[in-house]
């Protein structure tokens, strides 16, 4: 027996026992199969825990989110990616918070700040004559008056109570005023408004926050009202009187810097090929932060944030563990969004300086929730949109999961989270939630409130099933041959032809 056959033979013997038969076993086994429970569940209690105070945006809670994210990609052997330092891309953003006090008189109405009035812009003291350019959209609203020194005032909104970005309208719209010569706006919030005036001031009375660079000096120093007109008394007057005047008190608003920052790392694709195109795994991880808002107690004030968005952030953590191990074909980044919850404020920057070109990104899955009710089930908000439906299917059985398309349309939910950051620039763009088929008590129960909680009766088990499901969809995205595409006739599918230029049918 020649020594080269004894190897042989050994080798052979030990093909066949069983232990050699488990090893390969396993080695066929993906990563994402074997993420542990107990790891999801530390990555959760940590990230809600009382400590980090609700995460908000622009918190030491919020920083000490973004470092446990960076470390663990660090950790994990994550890639740093260009333009960022270290795992952070900067998100420079502005703090507005309403003046204290102010008002405004018009005819013999006297106007509060903070009760039928709020300031959105600059300080103005002056007593002016007050003219009425219709809902000032464009320069042809001013043709038949003459702004030039004077308060223009405007009304609420578009025309036929069309719903929008009622900020940046009211941004725009002082901009017009503005190049007409007009010293400030007071925009006059009627009766036929879409939602109520209490709604109004609910809002305006917190501080809110804008990306630092979509807020031009312009708008910063120009004087815009937004102002209660019930039972369209002023708008009435305004239209019947020329001699209308107006005295205006205010200081304007409180602007201050704040830097928060999105947290960002990438795992080189597997194929040679195939890693020049990039999918998009995104999960906000910060929150709303503590203290007396709504739904606060007096015995609970930290608003915790298991489900909204903990849970998404510890899928991302998911994905970055199991690609470091096993990465797929096309190469993933990874970014952990800060400012959701103020305005989708990360997303928005990030699409706007994308660190990898958004043309070279051909999809994003994002992850984000309300809470869930049915833990049978992943609600993907976007599933039946896109030519990855198979893959979100096949991805969320892996995990013993059913997917379920988004069972409350007409809320909107497809453009009010951070995939609708990307999705505007064309890239299809779904996000997963934890399992829920409608609105209901048990999704109350949670959202935005003190007891989305980490605690020792959460359901660590289907997050665990939930984080697998997400990971494996993104791996079966990242793997398919062509990459994924708007469905025809999709609202989002003229922008990814922009984005992509013409592909060819798949
Ligand atoms: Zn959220």
């Amino acid at each position: 027996m020649t020594s080269r056959l004894l190897c042989t033979l050994i080798l052979f013997s030990l093909f066949l026992s069983p232990l050699f038969a488990q090893k390969r076993k396993n080695s066929a086994v993906l990563p994402e199969a074997k993420l542990s429970q107990a790891e999801a569940a530390m990555h959760l209690r940590f990230l809600a825990s009382d400590e980090l105070a609700g995460r908000m945006t622009g918190t030491a809670g919020n920083d000490a989110a973004a470092r446990y994210i960076a470390e663990q990609f660090r950790m994990l052997g994550v890639k740093k990616v260009q333009g960022a330092a270290d795992y952070y891309q900067s998100v420079p953003l502005v703090k507005t918070a309403p003046p204290l006090d102010g008002y405004i008189v018009i005819g013999r109405d006297t106007l509060k700040e903070g009760d039928d009035v709020f300031n959105q812009g600059g300080g103005l003291r002056t007593q002016s004559r007050l003219v009425f350019a219709g809902y000032g959209l464009e320069d042809e609203d001013y043709k038949s008056i003459d702004a030039k020194g004077k308060i223009v005032a405007v009304q609420f909104g578009l025309p036929e109570q069309a719903r929008t970005n009622f900020t940046k309208l009211r941004r725009d719209k002082s901009k017009v005023a503005a190049r007409n010569g007009a010293v400030g706006m007071i925009e006059l919030f009627g009766d036929s408004a879409p939602f109520p005036w209490t709604a109004v001031g609910f809002q305006l009375r917190r501080p809110s926050m804008t990306l630092a660079d979509t807020v031009s000096d312009a708008s910063k120093t120009f004087p815009v009202f937004l102002a209660h007109d019930a039972g369209g008394r002023f708008s009435e007057m305004l239209k019947k009187e020329s001699g209308v005047t107006a005295s205006v008190s205010s200081a304007g608003v409180k602007r201050e810097n704040v830097m928060s920052q999105n947290v960002i790392g990438v795992i080189e694709g597997s194929d040679a090929k195939l890693k020049s195109e990039y999918v998009l795994l995104t999960a906000h991880f910060d929150h709303i932060g503590a203290g007396a808002q709504f739904g606060a107690t007096p015995a609970d004030t930290i608003f915790n944030g298991a489900r909204d968005n903990g849970m998404g952030t510890v899928a991302l953590l998911s994905a970055a563990k199991a690609f470091a191990e096993q990465p797929p074909a096309r190469s993933v980044i990874l970014v952990a969004l800060t400012g959701e919850e103020v305005g989708l404020l990360g997303s928005s920057y990030y699409a706007a300086h994308p660190l990898v070109p958004l043309s070279q990104t051909v999809f994003n899955l994002n992850t984000d929730g309300a809470g869930f009710a049915d833990t049978s089930i992943v609600t993907v908000i976007g599933l039946g949109r896109t030519s990855a439906d198979d893959d979100i299917a096949a991805g969320s059985k892996f995990a013993g999961l059913t997917a379920m398309s988004d069972p409350v349309p007409e809320q909107g939910l497809f453009d009010r989270s951070d995939n609708v950051s990307f999705a505007a620039q064309g890239i299809p763009a779904p996000t997963f939630s934890p399992g829920f088929r409608q609105f209901d008590a048990e999704i109350q129960r949670y959202y935005h409130k003190p007891q989305d909680e980490a605690k020792d009766d959460f359901n660590f088990s289907y997050l665990l099933r939930y984080s697998k499901a997400f990971v494996h969809t993104a791996r079966l995205v990242a793997n398919r041959p062509l990459r994924p595409q708007w469905k025809a006739g999709d609202k989002y599918e003229a922008a990814g032809k922009k984005l992509y230029g013409e592909m060819k049918k798949q």
